[in-house]
């Protein structure tokens, strides 16, 4: 018992999943010496950055390797233009807050989303109107097939919409190590309701806002609908936004009003937000075992105390049942399900 208390994979939804090997890598050097030598022991590998997007089942077999590269810096170019260099173990809140203390905007709309540095190209992280995609220039990662480090540039990523190439095909293949962003020059961006009202909430007109105060406002809003993952166990949104055609939106709005937005990366589709389906279907706050419905934001699941990952996996699975069969569209899991 001793020594699987050493292996406990660290994640934010609070559920007990022991790896059969744990490793802390704490540099470059330290990560590609680590991964060779697992995959020369044909030994699988999950790399873990915050834990903060993983469900994971009791038992995870083969090497769990937690990412703690450290180290950011900031190069001015021009007048209102700078590269960041950010390494993977870096926590991305603590960038954006980096970043906007230094008087460079560019990231104010992402702050507070949880995670690392190293998992926001995998998800191209986006809120409230920003993606990472917007400011990426670049990706390193060590590449398991050659042995060796490679810089892609961000049109080599393959950024979607929550979604690249470091998610699904080659995700097994690269593991990151850091990202340059470049940052300063793109108008700030507070059209979305949220962030609208809370900038009038705070007294600040769109037009007067400042990044700081942009980031203060999406603080303030994320604080306000989602449960803090160091008190209460969860994993940010448990469900992607659906992208639906149009005979999918007809079908869903003969049955409930509902907004619909464009996506621009899905040509034929657009964006319907999960949360209004999944508050409509009736589960906001319902409690399933030791999982329950966050009440202020449906679209997350949390532990509340003594769940495992596979509780965590059956009430969503009992949500996308019941969401499917109302409304003909399936949800997608938004963090990764990994363990037996
Ligand atoms: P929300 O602000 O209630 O928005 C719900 C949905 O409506 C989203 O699909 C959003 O698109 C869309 N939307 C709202 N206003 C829009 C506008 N002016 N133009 C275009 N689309 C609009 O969403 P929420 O659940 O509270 O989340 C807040 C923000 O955090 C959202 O932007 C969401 O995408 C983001 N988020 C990101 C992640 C991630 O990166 N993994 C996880 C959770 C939430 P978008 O999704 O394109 O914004």
């Amino acid at each position: 018992m001793k020594d699987e208390s050493a292996r406990l994979v660290p994640n934010t939804l609070g559920v007990r999943c022991v790896a059969e090997q744990l490793r802390v890598a704490r540099s470059e050097e330290d990560l590609a010496e680590q991964l060779t030598d697992a995959d020369r022991r044909g030994l699988p590998v999950t790399l873990v950055g915050g834990g903060s997007n993983f469900v994971l089942r009791p038992r995870l077999p083969g090497l769990a390797l937690l990412l703690r590269l450290r180290g950011m810096t900031f190069e001015r170019l021009g007048r209102r233009t700078w590269r960041v260099t950010a390494s993977a173990g870096e926590t991305w809140h603590d960038l954006v807050r980096a970043t906007l203390g230094r008087g460079i905007p560019g990231l104010e709309n992402l702050a507070l989303i949880p995670g690392t540095v190293g998992a926001a190209p995998v998800q191209n992280i986006g809120a409230y109107g920003r993606e990472l995609g917007e400011v990426l220039e670049t990706v390193t990662v060590f590449d398991r097939c050659r042995g060796a480090f490679r810089t892609l540039p961000a049109n080599e990523c393959g950024l979607r919409y929550r979604a690249s190439r470091f998610r699904g095909g080659d995700d097994e293949r690269f593991a990151i190590v850091r990202l340059t962003l470049l940052l300063g020059d793109a108008p700030l961006r507070c059209d979305y309701p949220d962030v609208r009202r809370e900038l009038g909430r705070m007294g600040i007109a769109p037009a007067a806002a400042d990044a700081v105060r942009v980031a203060e406002a999406v603080v303030r809003v994320r604080r306000r609908k989602l449960p803090d993952p160091g008190r209460i166990g969860n994993v940010g949104s448990f469900f992607k936004n659906p992208l639906v055609t149009p005979k999918q939106l007809d079908n869903i709005r003969a049955r409930l009003d509902v907004d619909a937005y464009p996506a621009p990366d899905a040509p034929g589709h657009c964006k319907v937000p999960a949360a209004r389906l999944i508050d409509a279907a009736g589960w906001k706050g319902v409690r399933q075992g030791a999982m329950q419905v966050w009440p202020r934001q449906p679209l997350v699941l949390v532990n509340r105390g003594g769940a495992t990952g596979n509780d965590a996996l059956a009430l969503a699975a009992a949500i996308q049942g019941d969401v499917h069969g109302k409304y003909g569209v399936a949800l997608e899991l938004e963090p990764t399900v990994a363990g037996v």
